[in-house]
């Protein structure tokens, strides 16, 4: 029999039953109009949830795939763009940006910490940028970013385009693409969605399809809003073929996240990170992201001294739970968990049982029970 091991890194996510049995539909063609339907439903409704009046764009491709895409559509080679990161993931749009010939500026945070609505604010101020990147939760640091007051700091600069990468983030941290003045926003369906890796969601707010129109026609084509925007009108159409038992999974996810509510999700996320915080603070382990900026929907934990990441990851799987190592200067220092998307208390029990038994047999000194109490305590049941 197969092992069944209880994933809970960073994404992808555990996949529930209900999304489970839309992953393994039979295939339809792209043109049939009961898919055609379901398509423009999930396009539509993905716009409405989180406040868009642009355009949605779901479509097959990871959450790389989605920054190529937010900087392809908004930006041209020699323009200067803002790379705000709080980690390995903000890092990467340097890279992304780098080998499209824009002029990159970073404003980087030491791992733990987060750079501030003001430092933005100050740079922003010395120098016209096209664009600026900013990571909604740093899946190396479980850093996340205060988005809204970001959003109030680029409200003043109309020229410079918001992007949000909320790939660790969006359903599980609160996100509101046109109240936030979001021009583009993205994620993925494998983290708090809670679907299996495969599709991207790009969001795209009026002024970024306008920065899109203004550059004619662009390099890149798979990611062009242009290819796309008649598809996303029309399903019925084609450009590329969409990931149809992806569009259903998402369809289900999407219909879950609506039964919760998003505030009463945002909420079970917000509670249920504070409680995993606690549980393992009580068994000796440190919270790498400060007070103030620790995300609800990761946490990277430091080990105490003497424990031996691998020995200590490999006993957790034996355990029958996945837990992800650290990025950076953390390898080898830390381990991340993802408690976002559809998990359950229940998930949350068994990973920190087994995170008390992995300690106590890596020679930390645990008191069997502790963290597990401490988290039914947060908890309040
Ligand atoms: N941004 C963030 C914040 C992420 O956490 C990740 C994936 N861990 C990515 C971007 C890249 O997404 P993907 O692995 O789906 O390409």
């Amino acid at each position: 029999m197969e092992k069944n091991v209880l994933v809970m890194i960073p994404g992808p996510t555990p996949v529930v039953k209900s999304i489970q049995g839309q992953m393994g539909r039979d295939i339809q063609a792209f043109g049939d109009p009961r898919f055609v339907k379901d398509y423009k439903e999930l396009i539509d409704e993905l716009g409405i949830v989180f406040n868009c009046s642009g355009q949605a764009f779901p479509i097959a491709g990871t959450g790389t795939l989605a920054m190529e895409m937010a900087i392809a559509n908004t930006t041209k080679r020699g323009d200067n763009v803002l790379v705000v990161s709080n980690g390995f993931f903000g890092d990467r749009f340097i890279d992304i940006c780098e080998r499209k010939g824009l002029n990159v500026d970073v404003l980087g945070a030491e791992w733990g910490t987060c750079i501030t609505p003001e430092e933005i604010d100050a740079k922003l101020s010395g120098k016209n940028y096209a664009a600026v990147t900013v990571t909604h939760v740093d899946t190396s640091t479980a850093v996340v970013s205060p988005i809204a007051e970001i959003g109030q700091v680029l409200a003043k600069y109309p020229d410079t385009i918001y992007i949000v990468d909320g790939v660790a983030a969006t359903a599980g941290e609160f996100a509101d693409v046109d109240g936030m003045g979001i021009d583009v926003m993205f994620t993925g369906s494998q983290k708090a969605f809670g679907v299996c890796p495969g599709m991207l969601i790009v969001w795209a707010g009026q002024k970024a399809l306008e920065r899109r129109k203004s550059l004619g026609t662009i390099p890149e084509f798979y990611v062009d809003f242009e290819k796309w925007l008649p598809i996303m009108n029309d399903p019925a159409k084609y450009f590329a073929t969409p990931a149809i038992n992806l569009v259903w999974a998402m369809k289900e996810a999407l219909s879950i996240i609506k039964e919760e509510g998003l505030q009463a999700r945002h909420d079970r996320h917000r509670k249920n990170s504070a409680a995993v915080r606690k549980a393992l603070e009580t068994i000796g382990l440190n919270v790498l992201a400060k007070p103030g900026c620790q995300a609800s929907t990761l946490s990277v934990f430091v080990y105490p001294a003497g424990i031996d990441d691998a020995k200590f990851r490999s006993t957790m799987f034996a355990e029958n739970v996945s837990v992800a190592g650290s990025l950076g200067a953390y390898a080898g220092k830390a381990f991340r968990i993802g408690h976002m998307g559809n998990i359950t208390t229940g998930d949350m029990v068994t990973m920190l049982s087994a995170v008390e038994r992995a300690l106590k047999a890596c020679g930390g000194q645990v008191k069997l029970g502790t963290a597990v109490g401490a988290y039914m305590e947060e908890m309040g049941n």
